[in-house]
């Protein structure tokens, strides 16, 4: 079976958790550090600090963005629910914007409207769909104008280029960037998330925020009678001062992700090699187009997903990707739009709303794009497609 996307393990990410159990820090310890050191360093930020996971790390981005009771977060109807739920997570109500079809990213024009139509947007959590960084100058120059910021959902792009040529995740253009380093994404720690600012009151708040809401750091005591004995601080002393969670990351998953991390430009040249043979095999096909044409030199390509005209193709999508079951072939539909979704249904959503999103939904198909994809594998695929659509 050739599944649509799967992690990559050698014996060396093997051998780096192997040698940490042996060290034995297995919770907290000075992996985590390092991952988030290292991940830093990368992008170009000033900040990380690494959690249990992307949604972990979307949820408490909410709350130190000050998404609350009274307040929206807007994002793109084409991503996981994750996106959108951070907002109901901290209290507050989320709200979407349709995708430019032609990137399949929240479109800056939209965005501007919605602004324009919608009171009490907090933060605008633009997606890098498949890799391919959004347009954060004009996403960035809509929210200044709004009084919003930004929280990046770049779970799909660690490793991709903004149009600038800088690194997704320096945070020139938002608040704080979210990656995730579930196994299936760019670089896997089991499961795990990572978020990166450039802004200190954020970092110490998101601290806070991953491990209960207790002050680790230096920041004033409330309670400094309690704390401290003639201006001594008492060993055993510490301070919650907000309620928070419990989102932290382990050093044993840090390994994995820290070695993992050393392979991200193999496993990307890997994958834009493959993106540009199925964009070269697919160009003169009839029903199917690759959904994202622009940045392929740019996009980390989590995924390579194609549009098909199913109706013009004479076969519905079901019965389409069992054909290609059968032929041992993996494929997934990425997104259901959320506002598709019961509970948002409820909440007063329909996708019919986001006229774009609903269609890219009805001709989505994401084909197999990972490390260890052989050329003869991708030529099984490339052949099914060409025959089941002929
Ligand atoms: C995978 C994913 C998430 C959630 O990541 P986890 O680490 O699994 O919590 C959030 N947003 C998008 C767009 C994703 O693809």
């Amino acid at each position: 079976m050739i599944p649509y996307g799967r992690h990559h393990i050698d014996e060396d990410d093997i051998q780096a958790v192997a040698e940490l159990l042996r060290k034995g820090s297995l919770s907290q310890g000075p992996t985590i550090d390092s991952f988030e050191r290292a991940i830093a360093e990368y992008v170009g930020a000033r900040y990380a600090v690494a959690v249990s996971s992307a949604t972990a790390g979307l949820h408490i981005a909410a709350v130190a963005a000050g998404v609350g009771p009274k307040t929206r977060l807007v994002t793109s109807p084409i991503t996981f629910v994750a996106s959108s739920n951070c907002a109901l997570y901290s209290g507050g109500a989320p709200a979407f914007v349709d995708i430019d079809p032609d990137t399949i990213n929240m479109s800056p024009s939209e965005l501007r409207k919605t602004l324009r139509s919608i009171a009490g947007i907090r933060a605008i959590v633009p997606v890098h769909y498949a890799g391919l960084a959004c347009d954060m100058v004009a996403i960035k120059a809509a929210a200044d104008e709004a009084g919003a910021v930004i929280i990046e959902d770049a779970a799909h792009a660690l490793g991709s280029r903004y149009r600038d040529g800088g690194l997704v995740g320096n945070c020139a253009h938002s608040l704080m960037t979210v990656f995730s380093f579930h196994p299936v994404k760019a670089i896997a720690a089991g499961e795990g998330g990572l978020i990166t600012t450039n802004d200190e009151a954020i970092y110490r708040r998101l601290l806070r925020l991953r491990s209960h809401g207790i002050n680790k750091l230096d920041d004033p005591w409330q309670i400094p009678e309690q704390a401290e004995h003639n201006g001594v601080t008492n060993p055993w002393y510490y301070e919650m001062q907000e309620i928070g969670f419990h989102y932290r990351i382990s050093d044993i998953q840090c390994a994995l992700a820290l070695s993992q991390f050393s392979k991200l430009d193999r496993f990307i040249a890997r994958r834009r090699q493959l993106a540009e043979t199925y964009d070269r095999a697919f160009a003169e096909m009839k029903y199917l187009r690759p959904a994202q044409r622009e940045g392929r030199d740019r996009s980390g390509l989590h995924l390579y997903a194609v549009r098909i005209d199913f109706a013009a193709a004479g076969i519905d999508r079901g019965s389409f990707m069992r054909e290609l079951r059968k032929r041992d072939i993996g494929t997934q539909v990425h997104y259901i739009p959320v506002p598709a979704q019961p509970l948002y249904r409820k909440m007063g959503f329909k996708p019919e709303d986001y006229p774009h999103s609903l269609h890219y939904y009805q001709q989505a198909l994401s084909i197999p794009l990972f490390y260890d994809l052989t050329d003869e594998q991708q030529n099984k695929v490339i052949t099914a497609f060409k025959d089941l659509l002929a």
